[in-house]
């Protein structure tokens, strides 16, 4: 899987991402960004409310149900400053940091930090596939893990569960019934519903809502089914 890994994520585990040298970082940080957008947030705890969207370019996973391959390569690279600029220039408090996947980018938690200084309600979409902790405290962390059918699930960091507090979110993209039985699996095995709400979402048009729906009400799973509001609301359009 080296040849897919993309230059941003091999940087990404460099001992600079550690907190404590965030500081140091700070001054020259810069970012790559494919969209930066204002919209109503679609998933998890935060469902309805006005967003602003910041989307960081390149992923090194595959996903084969990814809506935004758009954003594996190109972006504009930008200051943190600018950013924080254009973010500002919405007057919304909800900022969600998605991707591709934004922690492949060292940049991230110095923009995830100063989002939270500069009093925003800051929200962070990541695979599962880099290290969650030492992300700000104050950041809600919405962690996917990768089912069988998204074809990456050999990229599950596993350890991440176990930084993960009441404030966080973990998400499941179900495809099939295999990937629900799995899912309901590793939910049981690893009592995740103790740490923190479990999200389950359909595949979008590759599984029926209603159908994920009374699989989760038939087992009685400790989990909270959610659909993309976005996708509901305006199609799968880039921007939304
Ligand atoms: S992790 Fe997200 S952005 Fe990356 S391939 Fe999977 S769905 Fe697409």
């Amino acid at each position: 899987m080296n040849d897919r890994i993309h230059p941003l994520a091999a940087a990404a585990v460099s001992s600079d991402v550690r907190p404590d040298n965030l500081s140091r970082l700070q001054p020259a940080a810069r970012l790559r960004i494919t969209e930066i957008f204002l919209s109503l947030q679609g998933e998890a705890a935060d469902a309805g409310w006005p967003t602003v969207f910041l989307r960081l370019t390149g992923c090194p996973l595959r996903c084969r149900y990814c809506d935004t391959a758009y954003a594996f390569t190109g972006g504009e690279v930008q200051s943190v400053d600018a950013v924080l600029g254009s973010v500002a220039g919405y007057g919304v408090r909800h900022v969600c940091v998605t991707g591709g996947e934004p922690l492949a980018q060292p940049a991230c938690r110095v923009l995830l930090e100063r989002l939270c200084d500069a009093g925003h309600a800051v929200s962070l979409e990541t695979s599962g596939a880099f290290d969650v902790s030492g992300v700000d405290a104050r950041v809600r962390r919405v962690v996917d893990l990768k089912t069988p059918g998204s074809g990456e699930v050999e990229r599950n960091r596993w350890d991440n569960l176990g930084v993960l507090t009441a404030h966080d979110r973990v998400k499941f993209v179900i495809c099939n019934r295999e990937d629900y039985e799995w899912a309901r699996t590793r939910v049981r095995e690893h009592r995740i519903e103790e740490r923190c709400e479990v999200l389950f979402s359909p595949s979008w048009e590759q599984l029926d809502a209603a159908q994920l729906a009374e699989w989760i009400i038939e087992d009685r799973l400790p989990v909270r089914f959610q659909v993309q509001l976005h996708k509901v609301l305006w199609g799968d359009v880039p921007g939304r």
